[in-house]
């Protein structure tokens, strides 16, 4: 498999980057519910790999600085946000209109801490994004983030806050284009959504395509207005393997950074994608995934690596090692290390597991037919006469932190925070977005204000029936509720997609 695709300068010594992983040691107690197959142990299962691994020492440890509620309302509504903040599983019983209404309670369920699990992985992923326009470091990773469901006034799909479109908007301060691409095997809607009619956000999401959750993703979905042609979908069957992934990857990929040249790419890693998912219906192999995350990082752009989707909890947690070490630049061993969960490795006890014989459904015509469209449309917004690129405006230079207190009182420049206009709120099917775009430390602000049009924008809030009645778990029984279902090799059916 080719690995090059250095369109764009290597950086000093071609290998090393300077990455910065963010990860909250509390992310793994919380707890969506027996049965439900979102289980965020799957991140501190990762951490314990990279710790074993080594891996730690060569990165800046950041642990996330909650985000606020003014922080999630750059994206959200606020009566959602407030929804979100006051909700416990105690009190739901008497909120089934606001349940409804927010699409809380079913697939995506209110447990005990959602909203400062909601604070944390929102806070990673937007202060991933500020350490990039810092220029602090090449790669930033938050694997408990990459909710792409969410959208601004409803949960979906396991995710209740966007921490992609907030860590998006962070970035659109200090670089004018930035790129979205998601290889989760579900459509990436909610952040396609948000950015459908603006040129400033290119969205490329690979996914599964035809009676599959959310049901979005069409290849002619391409934008809208100012955005035609800055949304791109690649629609797939099942049992795509590593080759015929690639073989659309690489070409869309290499192509979008030619021709859109964003100043910052954020990646969303969403497992579900590997073979043997527990939702997923893809066949391929970690480093058939990580490839992607190798060719992206080969650009040299400033990169923000998120999670995802995931469910098959120890593949997870082995993708999302091997992909920090691909971010590194170093070689991991296939022989695990022994760590506290290194009985879920068994029997093989390998970083690595081989993808399935299942049939490709996606046939070498197929595949062909959809890089031609794609790459014909790109080729579009290459000779559209309203598309100008433009040298993207200095970073932000700040005094490197002292790292000591980096761990503990990380905070981000909230002074620069964007607004979002209060218009919005008050007109459904418009959105009026003010983008701030500070050009240095004294705080220059340039106006570039914005009418999106977006009149498929507005969802309704889809039906979720009344939520089960759910018992709350103290977080030691928790997480053997969480052991136990993830050691039972047949877990109940699980009939939500996500
Ligand atoms: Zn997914």
């Amino acid at each position: 498999m080719e690995t090059g695709g250095n369109s764009l300068p290597s950086g000093p010594d071609g290998v090393k980057r300077k990455v910065f992983y963010f990860y909250d040691p509390e992310v793994g107690n919380y707890y969506y519910g027996q049965g439900h197959p979102m289980k965020p142990h799957r991140i501190r299962m990762t951490h314990a790999l990279l710790a074993h691994y080594g891996l730690l020492q060569h990165m800046h440890v950041v642990k996330p600085v909650l985000a606020r509620d003014r922080d999630l309302c750059r994206f959200h509504a606020d009566d959602y946000v407030a929804f979100l903040r006051s909700i416990t599983p105690e009190t739901q019983q008497d909120q089934l209109r606001q349940l409804k209404r927010f699409n809380v309670g079913e697939d995506c369920p209110v447990f005990d801490g959602l909203y400062s699990f909601c604070q944390t992985y929102a806070g990673g992923s937007v202060g991933g994004a500020v350490k990039l326009n810092h220029g602090s470091c090449d790669i930033a990773i938050n694997w408990a983030g990459g909710l792409h469901h969410a959208k601004k006034c409803e949960a979906s799909g396991f995710c209740y806050v966007n921490d992609i479109v907030l860590a998006i908007l962070e970035l659109l301060k200090v670089h004018e284009r930035v790129l979205y691409v998601d290889i989760d095997i579900h459509h990436g809607d909610g952040v396609e959504e948000a950015f459908y009619t603006t040129d400033r956000v290119m969205t490329v999401s690979f996914h599964k395509f035809g009676d599959y959750f959310p049901g979005t993703g069409d290849v002619r979905d391409i934008g809208y207005g100012k955005g035609k042609y800055y949304s791109l979908n690649v629609p797939l069957d099942d049992g795509i393997d590593d080759e015929s992934y690639q073989s659309l990857f690489k070409p869309i990929m290499g192509k979008v950074m030619e021709v859109f040249k964003p100043g910052a790419v954020v990646l969303q890693c969403g497992a579900d994608s590997l073979s043997g998912d527990r939702l997923g219906c893809f066949n391929l192999s970690i480093k058939g995934h990580a490839e992607c995350v190798r060719y992206m990082r080969s650009f040299n752009v400033p990169l923000l690596l998120l999670g995802g989707g995931g469910y098959t909890i120890r593949n997870v947690a082995r993708c999302w090692c091997y992909e920090t070490g691909v971010a590194l630049g170093a070689d991991l061993d296939d022989k695990m290390p022994q760590h506290e969960y290194y009985e879920y490795f068994g029997p093989d006890y390998t970083l690595h597991v081989a993808p399935s014989n299942m049939e490709n459904k996606n046939s070498r015509q197929l595949l062909d037919d959809i890089r031609v469209k794609l790459l014909d449309n790109l080729s579009k917004l290459q000779h559209a006469p309203s598309v100008q690129f433009q040298e993207r405006p200095p970073d932000i230079e700040l005094p490197e932190a002292d790292e000591d207190q980096e761990d503990e009182d990380e905070r981000w420049d909230r002074d620069t925070d964007m607004d979002v206009d209060d218009d919005r709120k008050h007109l459904p099917g418009r959105v009026k977005r003010e983008y701030l775009e500070p050009k240095d430390t004294e705080d220059l602000k340039v106006e570039c204000a914005r009418e999106m049009d977006m009149p498929f924008m507005e969802t309704a809030c889809s039906n979720a029936s009344h939520p089960g009645a759910m018992s709350s778990v103290d977080e030691s029984s928790q997480k053997k509720l969480e052991q136990e279902n993830i050691n039972k090799p047949s877990d109940p059916p699980y009939e939500m997609n996500s």
